[in-house]
């Protein structure tokens, strides 16, 4: 059962009170809040259990080693991978994605080669390309979403030509909420035998996800999202595609030998982690998950859908608010401009002196933005535990803003 009170007392920080209200946290697209246990369980690795990993042959580095290791199954499980070793630690879906481009794009692609993208991609599933785009005449080519901001599988697939290597996918927008059908994406990619990556870092927080039924070859996650430690995070790579998949990062850990002369490299997934990890970082995250499936991600999805609605039917009456993307079953997430010439860092300041943050700015989106034609929409994104009652203080707060902007 969902028990949205034991969840908010779970979570210290969401006690605070900022300029004199209770806080109402509406910024974990950005980053979410972590609960006690894994704030206990960092510190409890640094007051006891703390060693570097994989190398030492003592106590400390066998306890450490067994915990971070240990995470790499967690994220296997909450993501329905079978094997544990399609699991590469990252710090986050900025590094996923550029590990990708690297070592499994950049040395594959040809001059003409076609990437297909959408234009609601984070920065982070862009810029990676750009990098091909730029040093090898590699082509991006965008899809827009409908204007409501859903955006059909058919719309992508309808980009891919038989210069197509790749296809590079968010599976929630951070901007819209909007939820893209990865599966049928990556399904009918792969009968053409085109690569599928997928950007989960908005979609693995709000509801199951599993990789063995969506099929894509690469999958990444971000940890601070997931209620984890900030440095945290992981991709899934298909085992074909790591065999495909030069090393990335050179140093301790992703080798084998190393002799004046030559070099050898560990097998996956140690080829493409190179150097001291973030050990409680990961490990964090393994407690965060675990958290999480004792939750149970389909309760967290249908209490997020109540939140949405809720909050999609309060934000309908505001006739001077403009929502930027209404696509069915999109993510409690609501990007907002007033009409007039209000700014929308002005909202977000005003909103912050009632208490409740939200974020305004480009949110790393930029051909979004260019699409949407606004510069800054200020944004509140919703997590588990969030409440009808905060959306009832977002609600408030904006008629605030109105008065005093609009
Ligand atoms: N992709 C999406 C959709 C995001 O929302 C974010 C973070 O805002 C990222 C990628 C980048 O994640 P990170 O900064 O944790 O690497």
């Amino acid at each position: 059962m969902f028990d949205i009170e034991k969840i908010r007392a779970d979570f210290p920080i969401l006690q605070r009170q900022i300029n004199g209200k209770p806080l109402v946290y509406l910024d974990s697209g950005a980053s979410a809040q972590k609960p006690r246990v894994v704030i206990d369980a960092v510190r409890d690795l640094y007051e006891n259990d703390y060693a570097n990993v994989h190398r030492g042959l003592h106590t400390l580095s066998n306890i450490a080693t067994e915990k971070y290791e240990g995470t790499r199954a967690k994220v296997a499980r909450f993501l329905g991978v079978k094997d544990e070793e399609e699991i590469v630690f990252t710090t986050g879906t900025t590094e996923g994605i550029n590990l990708v481009s690297y070592a499994w794009a950049a040395p594959r692609f040809q001059p003409g080669d076609e990437i297909v993208l959408s234009v609601m991609e984070h920065h982070a599933n862009i810029v990676p390309w750009h990098f091909l785009r730029e040093r090898q005449g590699v082509v991006l080519k965008w899809v827009e979403p409908d204007v409501d901001g859903s955006l059909p599988p058919e719309k992508v697939l309808e980009a891919v030509t038989d210069k197509t290597r790749l296809i590079a996918i968010t599976h929630m927008s951070n901007v819209l909420g909007t939820k893209v059908d990865v599966r049928t994406i990556a399904h009918a990619a792969r009968a053409k035998g085109i690569a599928t990556l997928v950007d989960g870092s908005q979609a693995a927080v709000h509801g199951p996800v599993d990789l063995e039924e969506i099929g894509a070859d690469f999958y990444a996650i971000t940890g601070h999202k997931l209620y984890g430690p900030s440095g945290s995070g992981a991709i899934h790579i298909r085992r074909e595609r790591m065999a495909e998949m030069r090393p990335f990062l050179g140093g301790g850990d992703m080798i084998d030998t190393v002799t004046r002369d030559a070099v050898t490299y560990n097998k996956p997934p140690m080829k493409f982690e190179a150097g001291t990890p973030g050990i409680a970082q990961q490990i964090g995250m393994g407690v965060a998950l675990d958290y999480l499936m004792g939750i149970g991600m389909d309760n967290i999805a249908a209490h997020e859908a109540d939140l949405r609605d809720y909050t999609a039917s309060k934000l309908q009456g505001l006739n001077w608010l403009n929502v930027q993307g209404t696509a069915p079953g999109k993510g409690a997430i609501f990007s907002m401009t007033l009409g007039g010439p209000a700014h929308p860092h002005d909202i977000s300041t005003i909103l912050d002196k009632r208490g409740v943050a939200v974020r305004a700015g480009h949110h790393c989106a930029g051909p979004l933005m260019e699409w949407l034609g606004v510069s800054a929409p200020a944004r509140a994104s919703f997590a588990m535990y969030n409440t009808r009652a905060e959306a009832d203080a977002l609600v408030s707060a904006l008629e605030l803003c109105n008065e005093l902007l609009g």
